[in-house]
């Protein structure tokens, strides 16, 4: 029987379910393949401020590892180490809480730049710090 109930949902694939916000408990009607999906469309569905924070370090993270993890294919630098990028996700969280208002960090050839943006809870950035200067003598 119980089989039975599971083949129709999952022929079916979505069904009506309560979701639950992880940050705030408030309960969303939301079509979905399971209790767990349903929660987590509940939780991205959620207006409340820790729903807000958590959709901004997902979007902060996926531009972290577009610029300090992920291979670039035009070779403008390589990746930053595990502790690095540890380092710059826990200092964009820190600017999206507004705890800080800034950070930059020395990786050697680069330098990130972690800040809150015009626009949004925080801007990423990365450039070379390598400079070449030449002085002129008499
Ligand atoms: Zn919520």
């Amino acid at each position: 029987m119980a089989t039975k109930k599971k083949d129709a949902a999952n022929a079916e694939g979505l069904q009506l379910l309560e979701g639950k916000c992880r940050y705030c408990d408030t309960l969303l009607s939301v079509m979905a393949v399971d209790q767990e999906d349903a929660d987590n469309m509940s939780t991205e569905q959620c207006t409340c401020a820790g729903s807000m924070y958590a959709g901004v370090e997902r979007s902060a993270t996926a531009l972290i590892d577009q610029l300090f993890v992920d291979d670039d294919p035009d070779a403008h630098w390589a990746p930053a180490s595990t502790v690095q990028v540890g380092l710059i996700r826990r200092l964009a969280t820190a600017v999206i809480h507004c705890d800080i208002l800034g950070a930059t960090v020395n990786l050697g050839t680069t330098q990130a730049k972690i800040v809150a943006g015009k626009s949004s809870p925080v801007m990423i950035s990365r450039k070379f710090t390598t400079e070449m200067s030449l002085e002129a003598v008499e």
